[in-house]
């Protein structure tokens, strides 16, 4: 609990020493840096009925300060304890802290303000001045704006940044006379004075601290009622022929979106009004903000070249936004470990909203290809974590991100669906938000109604696809009926460390000749018994045809080699896409011989007619080649796979894929032969039909003509450099090119400029140039950066932004796959063995190519010598 010491003047060493050993001892937890789980859970504890009442004032000079004004509100629910706000800034920027006029003396340490409890009553205001801090607030000469998911309002102004402490927010902001400004509340109010005006804006409903949000600046606004709902649009673009191609399409997909979800629902749009912003720089492709969403403003305005698959992407990134104002902005995960649940129900809806739009797409397929490789690249991983997750401490949100919450959440979610029933499914989220209206939930309320609901226990179920980490291994056994030609039995077995199951519902298919049985099986038992009277003895099968099972789904040699040789003859889209995931899982775990799945792979590619199953092989080509293959196999393969490649980029008609095909042909090029070729179309010599290439894609053919060492290099690179015209891109290839260098030393001294903090400070630069330094042509010189790099990593989360540890390891180790790589990632965990969880688990997740491409190879070799 927190300390009430009295501060008595004349004890000040006592109680100074009382104070650290009380801090120490009691309150450790509670005044560490960041939000603690400690401290959520004993605030939401003590405190309630909260309410911000803030005021900005925003200077012509974005050097300025941005002076603040802070009224807070708020009660003890019974014992009045000292008070733990969050600010997360330089404490001089506190000026003055009021309570009914009497100054407040409050401790500021450790990301923290403490007002001590003798200050404080049942009921409170308290009053802050102060400048905001101005990390999360995005300035620009001409606008600005929030963005404070998860804990980052706490870096602006004084709060409780938690979730569950939801709080009404009132805002006025003082601007530039010329400016406009958006918020979650309505505008109630503009003060026009001399050369500034002030907004005030409507007290908003109860929300999480992330969520409150706004924007200043210069920008337009366009006002449209759809279906009698008024909608804004806030912007800065100034193409108007590509604000009228788009603008009709944008509206249309918010209004649908919303009266989707309100029929969906059953409530009304929650939140009193619909703005949305598009920002240039935006960091993501959107933020939720109840009442102003933004946007980053290219992933809404498309040019008017863009493919379906843009288009498809727009509509999907506009309903998951717009869901969120259900799922997610007015019933709230508790704590961010529930983080998973809005994202997952945010695209879940976002399928259902979209995908009837969309009627030739095959959005099973893309289900499919979008979501399994990616998860099973983490879940195969003994890095690999469950879908709910532990979080001590809001400081470490960034590391709950990543494949398990995006892409095996919604696998989940779609079987949870499949198995109750989507009406019962349905009625069941009805309930969840509906008896969390303006408040918090987490996902065990939700799994109650839903067993509630559908009568079913589902207990068993949550613990294996949300509780637990990994994924099943699933084999059949059968026999045959002599007699008849059926089969006698079939069984299907599920191998797991604890001998028992991961329920799922899967589609077997036996094939005998030309005639194929879909059987559908449901995995409820350790070992499942089918009733096989009707089924031919197959002469192949393959238990994962219908592609919704989640797992390594085992084959027999005969079906194995079957599916190889006659892909084409599988007519189903969905079936293939599932086989090719399942024998890259089996060349994983040593089943398939690599240079198998890639000479099938390149009999395939010149006739498979499906772009996604396409793209999906174009980048297994470049895994296999790159982190699998050893170098002899390299080179046995280049020409084969070079040829095929630039003939179907020549020949293909489809822009895309014909650049799909283009980029991997570059990425694998290592014969003299193509890296000329590549080096004329770098010129503009050569010139592939229909292949239109970028600014950006001719720096690509550089960097990677650069890394093959070839005689020019230094020419190529300062030719490109001149020849690029954006300024931006000038400034990053300047710094790129250090990691390209010919010379080793120039390289290592380069790496030894990342240990400097200052020079990682652009992190998109600092990976391409780690990238192409730990390029798999650069083996074995680079072996040396792994351990230093491993080294930095501790201190990388700190500094660095939250997805960049995994980052900065994926362009560390991916890479490699010489013995001699894995020997040091291996030497640092064991030196290392009380190495911070989170951080040893991105590294497993990480160097697990790396261990399993040793082991590989070594297999390779002892076949070959036998
Ligand atoms: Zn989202």
């Amino acid at each position: 609990m927190i300390s009430k010491s009295r501060h008595i003047r004349g004890f000040l060493f006592f109680l100074l020493l009382m104070g650290i050993l009380s801090c120490t001892e009691k309150d450790a937890g509670l005044l560490e840096k960041g939000i603690s789980k400690e401290l959520a859970v004993f605030r939401k504890s003590h405190i309630s009925n909260v309410s911000y009442n803030l005021s900005f004032r925003v200077p012509d000079n974005s050097e300025e300060g941005i002076d603040g004004r802070l009224a807070l509100k708020f009660e003890f629910i019974d014992e009045i304890t000292d008070l733990i706000l969050d600010f997360n800034a330089s404490p001089d920027l506190i000026h003055e802290i009021k309570i009914a006029d009497q100054i407040v003396k409050a401790d500021i340490k450790n990301e923290h303000i403490v007002i001590p409890s003798k200050y404080l009553g049942k009921t409170n205001t308290i009053e802050f001045d102060f400048t905001a801090g101005s990390l999360s607030l995005n300035r620009h000469d001409d606008y600005l704006f929030t963005l404070f998911v998860p804990d980052r309002a706490s870096t602006c102004f004084p709060l409780m940044d938690q979730p569950d402490i939801k709080a009404t927010y009132k805002l006025e902001l003082n601007i530039p006379k010329h400016w406009t400004a958006v918020a979650n509340g309505i505008e109630r109010k503009v003060l026009n004075e001399g050369d500034r005006r002030t907004f005030q804006f409507e007290e908003t409903q109860p929300i999480s601290s992330y969520l409150f949000a706004f924007a200043a600046g210069e920008f337009d606004i366009v006002e449209r009622t759809m279906a009698g709902r008024k909608i804004r649009m806030i912007h800065r673009e100034t193409d108007s022929v590509r604000l009228a191609e788009n603008i009709e399409e944008i509206f249309q997909q918010h209004s649908r979106a919303i009266d989707w979800l309100e029929k969906y629902t059953g409530i009304p749009y929650p939140f009193p009004k619909f703005d949305f912003v598009l920002i240039p720089s935006f960091q993501y492709g959107g933020m939720e903000h109840p009442g102003a969403v933004f946007y980053k403003a290219s992933s809404l305005l498309l040019s008017e070249s863009s493919t379906l698959n843009q288009q498809m992407g727009r509509a999907r990134l506009i309903a998951h936004e717009t869901a969120h104002m259900w799922f997610g902005n007015l019933v709230t995960m508790r704590w961010f470990d529930d983080v998973w649940l809005k994202e997952v129900f945010a695209n879940f809806m976002a399928s259902k909203i979209i995908d009837p739009q969309f009627p030739n797409i095959n959005h099973d397929l893309q289900f499919l290809m979008g979501h399994y490789p990616t998860a099973y690249d983490v879940d195969r991983t003994d890095g690999t974590h469950p879908i709910s997750q532990q979080l001590d401490n809001l400081k470490n949100a960034g590391s709950l991100y990543g494949s398990i919450i995006y892409q095996k959440a919604p696998i989940v979610m779609r079987m949870l669906e499949q198995k109750i029933g989507d009406s019962i499914f349905q009625e069941g989220l009805k309930i969840y938000l509906n008896n969390n209206r303006y408040s918090n939930a987490s996902w065990d309320d939700l799994i109650g109604i839903m067993e509630q609901q559908s009568g079913m226990n589902l207990d068993m179920w949550n613990q294996r696809w949300v509780k637990t980490s990994g994924m099943p291994t699933i084999m059949y056994r059968l026999r045959e009926n002599k007699n008849n030609d059926h089969l006698n039995s079939f069984q299907l077995v599920s191998q797991s460390s604890k001998n028992d199951y991961w329920p799922q519902q899967v589609t077997v298919a036996f094939e005998k000749g030309d005639t194929i049985q879909l059987v559908p099986v449901n995995i409820d038992a350790y070992s499942v018994k089918m009733k096989t009277d009707s089924i031919y003895y197959p002469h192949h099968l393959f238990t994962n045809y219908g592609g919704l099972g989640y797992g390594y789904f085992t084959m027999g040699p005969v079906s194995m080699e079957y599916y190889l040789a006659n892909i084409k003859k599988v007519k189903s889209s969905v079936a293939r896409g599932s086989l090719w995931i399942n024998y890259y899982e089996q060349v994983l775990r040593g089943q398939l011989k690599p240079e198998l799945l890639m000479e099938a792979i390149l009999k395939q590619l010149p006739i498979e007619k499906e772009a996604l199953i396409i793209e999906y092989l174009n980048t297994r080509v470049s895994t296999l080649f790159w982190k699998i293959f050893t170098p002899e196999q390299r080179l046995k393969y280049a020409s084969k796979i070079e040829g095929i490649l630039l003939n179907m980029a020549i020949n293909t008609t489809s822009t895309e894929l014909k650049s799909s095909f283009f980029k991997t042909f570059y990425d694998v090029t290592i014969t003299q032969h193509s890296i000329d070729l590549i080096k004329n179309i770098w010129d503009d010599k050569v010139v592939v039909e229909g292949l239109v290439l970028s600014e950006e894609d001719h720096i690509s053919l550089a960097y990677e003509l650069a890394v093959r060492q070839v005689d020019s290099t230094s020419y190529i690179l300062d030719y490109q450099i001149e020849k690029v015209k954006n300024k931006d891109r000038k400034e990053r290839m300047k710094w790129v090119i250090k990691a390209l260098n010919p010379d080793p030393q120039e390289r290592d001294a380069f790496f030894e400029s990342l240990k400097n903090e200052e020079n990682r400070e652009n992190e998109e630069w600092v990976l391409e140039a780690m990238n192409y330094l730990n390029h798999p042509l650069r083996q074995p010189q680079s072996d040396k950066y792994i351990r230093p790099g491993l080294e930095l990593l501790e201190e990388i989360k700190t500094t660095g932004d939250i997805f960049f540890p995994k980052r900065w390891l994926d362009a560390l180790l991916s890479g490699h796959q010489s013995a001699e790589a894995a020997n040091e990632v291996r030497q640092f965990l064991y030196k290392h063995n009380k190495y911070p969880a989170d951080l040893k688990n991105k590294i497993l997740q990480t160097s697990d190519m790396l261990f399993r491409s040793v082991q590989i190879q070594a297999e390779n070799d002892s076949i070959s010598i036998e």
